[in-house]
């Protein structure tokens, strides 16, 4: 072992254990509802990335303008909780859209959608904000004997769904539900001979608020062979979607990846 060196920034498999500081490059705007904040580490070269739905915890200052303190060891959890609310960081979970380990770059998606702290800090990150990062690995992982996916979600969903779709095979085969707002929020995904997208647009609904993907799935007829599922989004609409595969399509739970993503609080 060297000396001198901290030896948990060594290795990779460290680096995901522990927060780095980030600092913001670049804000572009997609559409109306999603911004992509880039972002900036030395020690993003050694980043492992995991796979298309690779989730990374943000740590944002507590307040705009405020010093950013990060825990500092892999018991990041505890070490938060011990530090004063003034100065605690707030934790959000978001999706690794793009990933340049050579540039050392990171892109982030975020659906800007009220006053939340990772909404608000999408809204105005400029170059040179700093935030926190801590990678939390990837779950998508379709078994090999998948005949089609299926992938089913809302906005929250869209950077992963994206993602997973650029890396399908040229002989893999997808089914995707998409909830967003109205035509202008469906997002430019690359096109795949294997890939049927359906956009469904809630309007003026709120998010959240709607059963569509759930009647969509309803009414549509879905490939045969063996699926592999992976869903996510608002809480609700995940457990409907996924009470639906395993009730009314007869998959077995292992089939199917879900996760709630946020959940919609009744105001
Ligand atoms: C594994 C994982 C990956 C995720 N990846 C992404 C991603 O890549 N991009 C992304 O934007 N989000 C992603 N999310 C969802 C994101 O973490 C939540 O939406 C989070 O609540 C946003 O934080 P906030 O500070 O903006 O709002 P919060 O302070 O958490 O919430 C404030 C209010 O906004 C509501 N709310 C939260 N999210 C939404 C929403 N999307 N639409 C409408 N109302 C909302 C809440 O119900 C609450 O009432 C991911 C979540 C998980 C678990």
């Amino acid at each position: 072992m060297s000396l001198g060196v901290d030896p948990g920034l060594q290795t990779g498999l460290e680096l995901v254990r522990r927060p780095i500081t980030a600092t913001v490059l670049a804000r572009t705007v997609l559409n109306r509802r999603l911004i992509r904040v880039t972002v900036s580490a030395p020690e993003l070269d050694r980043f492992e990335y995991a796979g298309p739905d690779h989730l990374v915890r943000i740590f944002l200052p507590p307040r705009p303008g405020a010093d950013l303190v990060l825990p500092q060891t892999e018991r990041w959890w505890p070490e938060l909780q011990d530090l004063p609310e003034a100065s605690r960081p707030i934790v959000r979970n978001y999706t690794v859209r793009a990933f340049d380990p050579a540039a050392r770059r990171m892109g982030i998606d975020f659906v800007v959608h009220g006053t939340g702290p990772g909404s608000t800090f999408a809204r105005s990150a400029s170059p040179g904000d700093r935030l926190g990062i801590l990678s939390d690995g990837a779950d998508y992982a379709p078994p090999q004997d998948t005949d089609w996916q299926l992938l089913v979600g809302d906005e929250t969903a869209l950077p992963a769904i994206a993602a997973i779709i650029e890396q399908l095979g040229p002989d893999d085969r997808a089914m995707a539900f998409l909830e967003v707002g109205d035509r202008d929020d469906e997002l430019r995904i690359p096109r795949h001979p294997g890939v049927r997208i359906h956009w469904l647009h809630r309007g003026e609904a709120r998010p959240g608020a709607t059963d569509l993907l759930l009647r969509r799935l309803r009414e549509t007829a879905l490939p045969t062979g063996r699926a592999y599922a992976w869903i996510a989004g608002e809480s609700s609409l995940v457990t409907s979607v996924r009470r639906h595969l395993v009730t009314e399509r007869g998959l077995d739970k292992p089939q199917i990846y879900f996760c709630g993503y946020w959940r919609r609080m009744e105001v």
